[in-house]
């Protein structure tokens, strides 16, 4: 077992952050001044540390490059009104991440490496963390399979890394959202429950085809019938009828289990509104989108936190939305908002001190 303090350290001589404002910063794209790193060799995690953030040396036969063995989390870190740093629910995103390891047969990451190096990565950069309302430390942990063979199995060495991007506030633009009916992301017996690199390489060129036709992203559909609902994007998603929230089911494996979905579903509970999860089909949406009682549609997740989806298009038939008129998203956002910012109570103590 590694304890924290056993992680050893190597800072920086000169931090990058005096180069930088940390203000409105795009997603993803500036990265603090160190990074974890840990080596998985012979069974066992090794060679655990923390150093400044650089280039890896790798192999072109590196076995990730090759048959994908390569799994993420997405992760936000605030800091708190005394100026503490809080990640939303680092717990959850770690039993995800092994969820995700034992589906793509790889080894599972201690909670030793994954929650208490993070701990101690953001401690170090703790002053990357923007005090400013709406932004974040983004958390990139991720792991890839390392051996130098082409032969086709599973990777004996594999490399597990935490990185972090101070992020400006996403604005998540009204979606316009086509309904995918050639290309699948999921199906059962697969990876979609799995936060892997593929699942996104697999995904790409149905938004571009989806965007070259004026929509932002892809509403995904089953295999079989291109009916079932999946996930929108990347994002998973929510649906209001009359009053009533709708959600896809876990069940058959073929939808990521969004750490936020679980948060609006929880918070909207509370708030005493009925959320079901269901398979939900695309014919039920249109039928009552024509009664007029399909009042609200929005995608959900760590980046955007929620996104609201302002067309909806299946085939010819095109389903419009304003909006303005979203209370139950608009509720759900400003509920998830207050608790980060410590303005309203805790109570599932989903803020982690760091
Ligand atoms: C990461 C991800 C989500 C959102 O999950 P969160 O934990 O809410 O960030 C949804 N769908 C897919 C496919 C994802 O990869």
């Amino acid at each position: 077992m590694i304890a924290a303090f056993d992680i050893p350290v190597h800072k920086v001589e000169h931090s990058k952050l005096r180069d930088i404002v940390l203000e409105n910063l795009p997603f993803g794209k500036y990265f603090t001044d160190h990074m974890l790193e840990a080596d998985y060799v012979d069974g066992e995690w090794k060679s655990v540390s923390i150093k400044p953030y650089q280039p890896l040396e790798l192999e072109p036969s590196l076995a990730a490059l090759h048959y994908g063995q390569a799994i993420f989390e997405g992760i936000k870190a605030y800091k708190d009104q005394d100026g503490n740093a809080v990640i939303f629910r680092p717990y959850d995103n770690f039993r995800r991440f092994n969820t995700s390891a034992l589906r793509m047969n790889m080894p599972e990451v201690p909670e030793e490496i994954f929650i208490e190096g993070m701990r101690k990565l953001i401690a170090l950069d703790k002053n990357w963390i923007p005090a400013i309302k709406d932004h974040s430390l983004y958390i990139r942990p991720f792991m890839f399979s390392t051996d130098h063979m082409l032969g086709v199995r599973p990777s004996q060495t594999y490399k597990f890394l935490i990185i972090l991007s101070p992020t400006g506030p996403y604005y998540a633009k009204p979606m316009k959202i086509l309904v995918e009916e050639h290309y699948t992301r999921a199906a059962p017996g697969g990876v979609g429950f799995s936060k892997n690199a593929g699942n996104y390489g697999g995904s790409m060129l149905a938004t571009t085809e989806a965007q070259k036709i004026g929509y932002d992203q892809v509403l995904w559909t089953d295999a079989f019938e291109h009916k079932w609902l999946q996930e929108v994007g990347m994002m998973n998603v929510f649906f209001v009828i009359n009053g009533k929230v709708f959600t896809p089911s876990l069940e058959e494996g073929t939808i990521l289990a969004g750490v936020t979905r679980d948060s609006v579903i929880t918070v909207l509970r509370e708030k005493g509104l009925e959320v079901e999860e269901r398979r939900i089909n695309i014919d039920e949406l249109m039928e009552a989108y024509g009664k007029g009682q399909l009042q609200e549609a929005f995608g959900t997740g760590t980046a955007a936190v929620i996104a609201p989806i302002k067309e909806l298009r299946y085939k010819d038939f095109i389903m419009e939305f304003d909006i303005n008129k979203f209370p139950v998203a608009t509720a759900v956002k400003e509920q998830l908002a207050a608790i980060r910012e410590g303005r309203e109570t805790d109570v599932h103590q989903w803020m982690f001190k760091v």
